[in-house]
């Protein structure tokens, strides 16, 4: 059993992560497995080293512990380009050269109704899933998008036990166990074909200028560090559904995946990042103790 925490070094840690984290941790004592750090600052214009440097530190003085040295993402660009390359030798992805006003304004075109939401923002349109390709070798340093429709085609196609045809709609339906939670909760992710076109979409899967994107690297790295157990917030729930899916595209192993509930103040908006008030450092230096963020996040 192996499990990680993975945040993005670009802002504090805050008692979202802290609860997520501890989580993690806890699961890998229980499970009598390991717990590991994994820094995903794919984002290098976002990512600073003093946020890194926070994480350490957050982490520690909660009393977690990880095995040295700490994979960045930063490095690992070989290994996402081999899986972007073989995503793109099978005809699964497509340049896309729209930018985010193109994007909302195809989406809101008149006929189209309201833009729909989907994991990384407004679903995307589709506006170049069919312009020809100009190269046969996978371009760099632009855009890349999954065709969703194509990749679940490929996927329903070879696997038939997590994607079932439902016969009565010619679909596909997924389910993915999410395995026994720490109070022995168990659960299973139904989504159908039609979810993944309609509200995940084509998904970026390189952005321009980063040789990758979150979902690609996330999936790629599990699988490279033999990660059995994801634990993460419900937000990121349809995330999960496009990760599994690449892990079938690219032949890697699914972990199993622990969605827990999220963490709101009183008002019910949830803590996000940008609460600097909420982090982790601010708790620290207003003497609130460990044990204090423990009880704050209800464990
Ligand atoms: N870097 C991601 C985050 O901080 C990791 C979450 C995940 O993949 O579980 O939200």
């Amino acid at each position: 059993m192996k499990t990680r925490f993975a945040p993005s070094p670009t802002g504090p840690l805050h008692l979202g992560h802290a609860y997520s984290a501890l989580r993690a941790h806890e699961l890998a004592e229980d499970m009598g497995g390991k717990f590991i750090l994994r820094i995903e600052d794919i984002d290098q214009g976002r990512s600073r080293k003093e946020w890194e440097a926070l994480i350490h530190e957050d982490l520690r003085w909660l009393g977690l512990s990880w095995e040295a040295p700490v994979l960045r993402q930063s490095g690992r660009r070989d290994a996402y380009r081999a899986a972007l390359d073989s995503l793109w030798q099978r005809g699964l992805l497509y340049v896309c050269t729209c930018n985010r006003r193109d994007v909302l304004s195809a989406a809101s075109a008149p006929n189209e109704g309201e833009p729909l939401g989907g994991p990384d923002g407004i679903v995307y349109p589709g506006t170049c899933r069919s312009k020809p390709r100009t190269h046969t070798a996978m371009p760099d340093g632009v855009a890349l998008r999954l065709n969703m429709s194509s990749a679940l085609k490929q996927f329903g196609m070879k696997r038939s036990g997590l994607w079932k045809a439902a016969p009565e709609s010619g679909t596909f339906r997924a389910f993915l166990e999410t395995g026994r939670g720490p109070n022995g909760e168990t659960g299973i992710i139904h989504a159908s074909h039609e979810h993944l076109v309609d509200n995940i979409g084509d998904v970026v899967l390189a952005r321009r200028g980063f040789g990758t994107s979150y979902h690609l690297s996330v999936v790629v790295d599990d699988a490279f560090q033999n990660i059995t157990h994801v634990v993460r917030g419900e937000d990121l729930f349809d995330a999960t559904l496009i990760h599994v899916l690449l892990q079938h595209l690219l032949g890697l192993e699914t972990p199993t995946y622990m969605h827990h509930g999220l963490l709101r103040d009183e008002v019910g908006n949830r803590l996000a990042k940008r609460h600097d008030s909420m982090a982790i450092s601010s708790y620290r230096k207003a003497g609130t103790t460990p044990a204090d963020i423990r009880s704050l996040v209800g464990l």
